[in-house]
Formats: structure tokens, C-alpha cells, sequence
């Protein structure tokens, strides 16, 4: 039996953060990577690790993914997630769900309960009252900071850098002391697009791939562009083929970019725990705890770290935006 030094690694989506957004981001993303470090030390697996981060996350009104999602033409959340399991390949993913809190613990369940990979909008409720999950008034999942992103975009208006403010997904990537890796994407999608619209974040492949014979990658960006070239499924198969988790997320998107003009982020590990966080666009907060240390940034190149000891929080009520 192998016994691995634990890591995980989150993100809160790519592209250019507010300065009133930075500091609280990294906070959050910190704050995740932290907790789901605890489970795993409490004996929770890689899946345990990634569930956790992306539920804290999906709570948080600040990403856009479970409370905080962008909003459809329609102005309605829909949300996809996606959990999968490096050791066995099993996955459970959800498309265009409307009344559920967190979108990763469906996936989970569907992972766990059910012969199939993915449900969506009505069978995806359908099968979450099977089992007991709850429905939440979709209301509670729209923020202010929503209604006036979508109020913005219904009336025309838009910015140089439209295409990258628009992002805002969240994931996690992990490896176990049993050297298991798995990962999860969560997200709203993007803004203002068609009723039904399902990006890249519920797609094997393309918001995410674990497979224990190379690592894990969860992925943030343009989903129309990420289910393109498959971008998680590359990246893996970069590593097998020989690259660390830096040089397979570097390739990856330097394809993206050259073959489609379309910036994104990715964090990965690998199976003998070397990890990345790495992105094209201007930010993306990420947290990494790997050596009973954590690790941050949101910049380009910036990469900061404390002992785990030293980190202690108190972010905001879900109320606050
Ligand atoms: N990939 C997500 C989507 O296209 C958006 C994002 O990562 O921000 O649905």
C-alpha cells in the first residue's frame, strides 16, 4: 500500500479581477484548499478533497458557480458540475441544473448512485429528489452583482476585455495518501447566454479529467473554445507522455491560444504530487496545500506561500455582494 503526500489545488476561475476582488478571492480560495487539506488528514480520499473545495466555493457569492452564478438570456441560473475519480474513471456530471444549491454533490451522487455519466435540467431534479437532495429557490442563487452583470449585457453595453471578465468558474484537482487523484469543475457558465447553453465544465475532457496512471486537471475559459481541442483530456495526455503537470498546462493552453485566439486556466497534479496552477488570461485565484504548506496567487507569475499553522480566516456572509 502506497502512502503519498497528500496535495490539492483550487481555483476561482480566470480572467481580470476587480481590485475589491483579489484580496477576498485569494482569501476564499485559500480558505478552500485549507479545509479540504483537513479531510484528507481526517482519512477523506482525493474525491472527499475536491467535493469539499468546490462546495465552499459553489457557497461563496463572489464565483461564479452554485450562489453568485451569471445568468442565462433569461435571466436564470444554470449550472453545470463535474466530479471524477482518477482511479477508477468513474463520473458523475450535471448540465443546466436550475434549483440546486450545490451542483458538485449532485455529480457526486450521480457518480456514486447511478449507471450514468451525466444528467440534465429535468432528469438531473428528477434524480436529486430521488435522493434527497434538496431545491432551493433559484432567488437564492442570484446575487445583485449578477442581476447587474446581465442587466449590463441585455442593454449593449460591453468593455475591451468583455470575453475575459465574463469568467469566474470554480474547480479543485487533488492526490490522496493512497495516491488516488481526482478533480471537479463547478459553474454557472457564462453571461447572457441561450436557455440550455452547456459549456465545457460538465464534459469529460474538456473542464476536467483524472486518471491515476497520469494526474488531474480542472480548467476555467471560454467553454465553446476548451471543448474544441479537449483541453483537460490534453493536458493529461501530455503528462503521459512524458511532461511535468508545468510544462503539460504551458502546452495546453499555448494550443489554445494559437489554435482558437482563446485564453484559459488550468490547475493540475500529477500522480507523484508535482502540481501547477497556470493561466493566460490576467488573473486567476488559486491556493495549493501540498508539504504542510500553502501556496496562492491570482497574478501572472506570482506565487506566494505561508505554513499552514499561520493561516487563520474570517471572510464575509454570503450576503455581502
Ligand atoms: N468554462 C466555463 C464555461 O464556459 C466558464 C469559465 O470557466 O469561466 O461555461
Amino acid at each position: 500500500m502506497c502512502t503519498r503526500n497528500p496535495v490539492i489545488v483550487v481555483h476561482g476561475g480566470c480572467g481580470i479581477y476587480k481590485e475589491d476582488f483579489k484580496e477576498v478571492c485569494l482569501l476564499i480560495v485559500k480558505e478552500a484548499a485549507l479545509q479540504a487539506y483537513r479531510r484528507v488528514q481526517q482519512g477523506g480520499s482525493a474525491l472527499d478533497m475536491v467535493e469539499e473545495a468546490s462546495i465552499i466555493l459553489e457557497n461563496d457569492p463572489h464565483f461564479n458557480a452554485g450562489c453568485g452564478a451569471v445568468l442565462n438570456e433569461c435571466g436564470e441560473v444554470e449550472l453545470d458540475a463535474m466530479i471524477m475519480d482518477g482511479k477508477s474513471l468513474d463520473t458523475g456530471a450535471v448540465a443546466a441544473v436550475r434549483n440546486i444549491a450545490n451542483p458538485t454533490k449532485l455529480a457526486r451522487l450521480i457518480l456514486e448512485q447511478t449507471n450514468h455519466v451525466m444528467l440534465s435540467d429535468r432528469g438531473a431534479s428528477r434524480f436529486a429528489k430521488s435522493v434527497g437532495l434538496p431545491e432551493i429557490p433559484m432567488e437564492f442563487l442570484i446575487t445583485e452583482r449578477s442581476r447587474e452583470r446581465w442587466r449590463t449585457k441585455l442593454s449593449g453595453a460591453s468593455t475591451p476585455v468583455d470575453s475575459q471578465i465574463d469568467h469566474g468558474t470554480i474547480g479543485a484537482v487533488a492526490l490522496d495518501t493512497d495516491g488516488n487523484v481526482a478533480c471537479a469543475t463547478s459553474t454557472g457558465g457564462l453571461n447572457n447566454t441561450l436557455v440550455g447553453r452547456i459549456g465545457d465544465t460538465p464534459c469529460i475532457g474538456s473542464g476536467g479529467y483524472a486518471d491515476n496512471l497520469s494526474g488531474a486537471v480542472s480548467t476555467t475559459g471560454k467553454g465553446e473554445a476548451i471543448m474544441k481541442i479537449t483541453l483537460a483530456r490534453l493536458i493529461t495526455f501530455y503528462m503521459e507522455q512524458g511532461m511535468s503537470p508545468a510544462e503539460a498546462a504551458d502546452t495546453g493552453l499555448q494550443r489554445l491560444l494559437a489554435r482558437l485566439q482563446s485564453r484559459a486556466g488550468v490547475i493540475v497534479v500529477n500522480n507523484a504530487g508535482d502540481w501547477t496552477a497556470k493561466f493566460t488570461t490576467e488573473n486567476m485565484p488559486w491556493a495549493a496545500v501540498a508539504g504542510d504548506k500553502l501556496y496562492y496567487g491570482i497574478a501572472l507569475g506570482e506565487i506566494r506561500n505561508s505554513a499552514i499553522e499561520d493561516t487563520s480566516f474570517q471572510h464575509g456572509a454570503r450576503s455581502d455582494i
